[in-house]
């Protein structure tokens, strides 16, 4: 009934509590303890239900507890453990704060990446390190085509208002990313869908990237 009976680790429930979130939404109250189970979700949601925090508090809390990002000496090439795709730039922009603010000082670093920006801040970004990359799914095949981005060690997968990131013509970029994507959806890599609707599309990307997935309506 409250975070404090969650366990998410010390350092993450600390900032939980400096964010003054007490009791979870129904979708956080559902969602969280499913993705703590390792088990794959879909779940609706629309904006303002706490989405953000369900899907970030499971993927800062495994990542802490997991092992650290590589990045190969002499390489320009990040390889982050957690991918938050999101249709648009102020979204992005707007997970990106809450994730860092989750983040704090638990060691676990968040970049984001979206397009109608200049590339090169974000190149710097990622070249300090990520852990957590929150990205559109434009300026992500671009990183993708550079080679700036490796997506072969992503073990958590957010789709963020999915329907919408459908709506605006980005299947066949959400594809090509997840084909990317080393681990398979069964037991190693754990996906979580967010969306308002579940139109047959929604449906179908789900059964493609998701596995043996729980689905959660609130
Ligand atoms: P979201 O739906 O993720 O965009 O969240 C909507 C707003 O609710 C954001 O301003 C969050 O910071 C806030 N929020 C999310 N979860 C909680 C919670 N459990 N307690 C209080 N505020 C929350």
């Amino acid at each position: 009934n409250t975070f404090a009976e969650i366990d998410l680790g010390d350092a993450l429930n600390e900032n939980i509590r400096r964010c003054k979130y007490v009791k979870p939404t129904p979708v956080q109250r559902y969602a969280i303890p499913i993705s703590l189970m390792g088990r794959d979700l879909m779940a609706c949601a629309q904006t303002g239900s706490g989405k953000t925090a369900a899907f970030c508090f499971p993927i800062i809390s495994g990542i802490m507890r997991g092992p650290p990002a590589q990045r190969q000496r002499g390489s320009r090439t990040a390889y982050p453990h957690a991918l938050i795709l999101s249709p648009t730039r102020e979204l992005s922009i707007q997970i990106h704060e809450e994730a860092r603010k989750f983040a704090y000082q638990t060691g676990v670093r968040v970049v984001v990446a979206y397009g109608g920006a200049p590339i090169n801040q974000q190149l710097r970004d990622l070249e300090r390190g990520v852990d957590i990359l929150v990205a559109t799914p434009g300026r992500l095949v671009d990183l993708l085509e550079r080679a700036r981005v490796s997506l072969q060690h992503i073990r958590y997968l957010a789709l963020d208002e999915a329907d919408r990131m459908l709506d605006m013509g980005f299947e066949p970029q959400i594809r090509r990313i997840v084909e990317q994507m080393d681990m398979p959806p069964s037991g190693q890599r754990q996906t979580m869908l967010f969306s308002a609707t579940f139109p047959k599309e929604i449906q179908r990307l789900a059964s493609d990237f998701l596995y043996n997935y729980i689905f959660l309506a609130v």
